[in-house]
């Protein structure tokens, strides 16, 4: 008997003979083996009678005695190989969470005093909600295998549907994975299905440890927690039978990986429910472009929920048009007085700025350089708190000059702003107000953002300035003035989500204003006052600025209407790169089908991170089966020839 073996390595199953010892090894196992002449650890993928190749190497040991994976995640191994160019074994090593090593680790994770099942008071639906409750528990009885699109405005009560869901799922004997964004920051939300489903509950927290982890993933695995909350990885939770899956805030980038394999839980969890059952359902107050696309065309079913709960109204939105109001550093003065009206009547007050630090560049007056770090094709950020300049790609910190290293002149200026000066300047103006920033530099901590939560709750917090941190799921009824400071940062990315970023940007941060019954009210600074992005927010008109950025993306041909493979080349030497991606290039424009445009090859909009040089090869197709095999084959000269590192990025979400 043979066992195939698999690896967290970009190469195929090995094959090894099983000694007579080992003979019950089945699937799924981890075993240690002889690769390449050292002890490494792999998954027996499948058990094979014979083998056509002689003097094999035997399995060495056999680490675990129940699987770590069962069918259904093989399964999903499988897809996530092909459909994201990568090993079946660095898939299945993406799944299993990274803890698991020894046989039985057996810590308990008990549940805080606090978390312990309460009864939770029966909140009765409102009928926008109950017609769309009746809808997906109707599909979950029939069994219904389909998407559906639930767009409901912030504060329209999606938390409740996904309860109420969920229960139904579980009472048929079901599992159900409900995925969010990052759950540091959905403490309610993670409240309310704890105190309703109480130990049936696997919260997939980062701050879990890692044996913390192994053991609810046994749990999961053992059937005794069929529910599952956590961010994106949560979607590979080794539940048995599906009833629901759903994806909060589904327009989130943060669902797509940044490493090999660049999965988008998104589409996992869609071709997870396709093969084992299920519904899919993909929640949000501002859906991606393409998923709306998809309801629109009646592939996915849509569901609305126009209204917030309780006919509490959506915020009065005002825009001030930074150009025209000369207003002294970065605040207007509307914002100015609309913050005093709040700090006097004790209202609360929410800042979002997507940019941490003090000045967002140096530049020279007199030669006009600009100072960039070393690694990084990339301005430093100045940080005051620390007197450094930063580099926010890779951490890279100098003192800042005296002299411009260019042309020596003294005329340094400190330009843009970052959050870090906008407190300095609200400490100036407000001088009694307790005003607290909320980005990475202040959160670093691991209790700093649930203190800050805590405290801003308890309103011993005036006013919070914050990066994207703010912008999602805080849900304080004391807010009622939000300021978008800056809303040109997101515009002005050189992407082509560029429009729909800006949006839901403005839209999730305008959401967190007036959630209790006082009226909320939301100013957005810019320096394009009709920008179509910036006008649709401004009228909470999500149909308005689907029509007018789907025109965008077809005249442009961006998804939608096409899909994208992204090949990034990364290396020292951009010259080869450039000659690397060039001989590429030349590859698949010989597999080109029909009309697909093959761009490129050019240098990434980041085109130098961490030391290394980054060049862009972009294929726009409708078929990206077509170009699979090839894909694979430019992997594999890729790494043997050249010293040059490539990822290939599927249906990619930044084209940065
Ligand atoms: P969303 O996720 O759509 O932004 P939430 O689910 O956070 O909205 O709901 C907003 C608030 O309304 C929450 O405090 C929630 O408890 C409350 N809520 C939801 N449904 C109802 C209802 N039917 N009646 C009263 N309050 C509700
Ligand atoms: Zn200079
Ligand atoms: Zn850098």
């Amino acid at each position: 008997m043979f066992a195939e073996v698999i690896f967290n390595r970009p190469i195929p199953p090995y094959t090894y003979e099983i000694p007579e010892r080992f003979r019950d090894v089945k699937p799924g196992l981890r075993v240690e083996v002889d690769l390449g002449g050292s002890h490494t650890v792999g998954i027996v993928y499948r058990i094979l009678e014979k083998s056509g190749v002689k003097g094999l190497k035997p399995l060495l040991n056999v680490l675990d005695s129940s699987p770590v994976l069962n069918d259904d995640l093989f399964k999903l191994a499988e897809w996530i190989s092909y459909y994201y160019i990568c090993s079946v074994g660095e898939a299945c090593w993406t799944m299993i969470p990274k803890g698991i090593k020894k046989r039985d680790v057996n810590v308990d994770y008990g549940l805080d005093e606090k978390q312990r099942p309460v009864r939770s008071e029966n909140i009765k639906l409102t009928p926008e909600q109950k017609s769309v409750v009746d809808r997906l528990v109707d599909a979950v009885e029939k069994n219904e295998n389909r998407v559906f699109l639930l767009h409901g405005v912030t504060g329209s009560g999606k938390t409740e549907v996904y309860l109420r869901v969920i229960d139904r799922v579980i009472k048929k004997g079901l599992g159900a994975i409900l995925l969010v964004p990052e759950i540091s920051l959905t403490p309610q939300t993670v409240r309310y299905f704890t105190s309703r489903f109480g130990e049936k509950l696997a919260v997939l927290h980062s701050r879990l440890t890692k044996a913390e982890k192994v053991n609810e993933w046994y749990r999961i695995l053992r059937g005794e927690k069929p529910i599952v909350i956590g961010a994106r990885s949560a979607i590979f939770a080794p539940l048995e039978r599906i009833g629901a899956i759903i994806v909060d805030e589904e327009h989130e980038t943060s669902y797509k990986s940044d490493e090999t394999p660049r999965y988008n839980a998104k589409s996992v969890a869609y071709y997870r429910t396709r093969m084992h059952g299920g519904i899919l359902i993909l929640g949000s107050a501002t859906p991606s472009v393409e998923s709306y696309h998809l309801a629109k065309r009646g592939v996915f079913t849509l569901l609305e929920l126009p209204n917030r709960v309780m006919n509490n109204r959506l915020p009065a939105t005002k825009i001030t048009d930074l150009r025209r109001s000369r207003n002294s550093r970065f605040l207007s003065k509307a914002l100015v007085k609309a913050i005093d009206d709040r700090l006097r009547k004790n209202e609360q007050v929410i800042l979002f700025l997507n940019r941490r630090g003090f000045s967002s560049y140096i530049f020279c007056e007199d030669c006009g350089h600009v100072i960039k770090c070393k690694n990084c094709d990339i301005s430093m950020t100045y940080h005051r708190d620390i007197k450094k300049l930063v580099c926010h790609y890779c951490g890279y910190s100098i003192d800042p000059p005296d002299l411009c290293p260019n042309c020596g002149s003294e005329k340094l200026s400190f330009s843009g702003f970052g959050t870090e000066r906008i407190e300095s300047i609200l400490n100036d103006i407000f001088p009694a107000a307790a005003i607290v920033r909320m980005d990475t530099d202040t959160v670093k901590r691991r209790r700093a953002l649930s203190e800050i939560l805590n405290a801003f709750a308890k309103k011993k917090i005036d006013i919070l300035i914050g990066t994207q941190i703010v912008t999602k799921g805080l849900h304080f009824p004391d807010v009622t003035l939000v300021g978008v400071l800056n809303a040109d940062i997101a515009l002005n990315f050189p992407d082509f989500r560029a429009a729909e970023r800006t949006f839901d940007l403005i839209t999730q941060v305008a959401g967190r204003a007036g959630r209790g019954e006082k009226v909320g009210e939301v100013i957005i600074q810019t320096y394009n006052p009709s920008h179509y992005a910036i006008q649709t927010a401004k009228n909470h008109d999500y149909t308005e600025f689907f029509l007018r950025e789907v025109k965008f993306r077809q005249a442009m041909n961006y998804p939608p209407f096409t899909r994208i493979i992204r090949l990034v080349f990364r290396g020292k030497n951009q010259d080869k790169l450039f000659d690397v991606a060039g001989a590429c290039l030349d590859i698949l424009v010989k597999a080109r089908t029909g009309g697909d445009d093959i761009l490129g090859p050019a240098s990434c909009p980041l085109s130098k991170i961490k030391k290394n040089y980054r060049v862009h090869v972009i294929i726009k197709t409708n078929s990206i089966g077509n170009y699979r095999n090839v894909l694979v084959d430019i992997g594999n000269r890729i790494k043997k020839t050249y010293d040059v590192y490539l990822e290939i990025d599927i249906d990619p979400i930044s084209m940065l």
